[in-house]
């Protein structure tokens, strides 16, 4: 294996020799198979496939509380699908939550 210099110093060693343009411009694309050998691999960030956007694949659940003006707390059940973002709200409690109830 034949190292060489740099391709901005061989670029200007080949001016200084008088090189036509064309194949010092050749050189700025040129890929020397020795260098890519002993160059580090090119590392690629770790991804994983999107979400299948398909009906009830994905369900995101959630329940969230809001009061009135007069500061009664109800509580309403939120469900999105995330392929089709079809989103559906209920009351399912009016009040503090009570544990005895489920
Ligand atoms: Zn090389």
């Amino acid at each position: 294996m034949l190292l060489h210099k740099p391709t901005p110093v061989m670029i200007q060693t080949m001016r200084g020799a008088g090189v036509a343009r064309e194949v010092i411009q050749g050189v700025k694309f040129f890929k020397c198979s020795d260098c890519l050998e002993v160059s580090y691999p090119v590392k690629t960030a770790a991804v994983k496939p999107p979400s299948w956007f398909a009906f009830n694949h994905e369900v995101i659940i959630d329940v969230f509380y809001i009061h009135d003006m007069t500061r009664n707390l109800y509580g309403f059940l939120s469900i999105v699908d995330n392929g089709t973002t079809y989103h559906s709200i209920s009351l399912v409690c009016e009040g503090q939550w009570d544990s005895q109830v489920f």
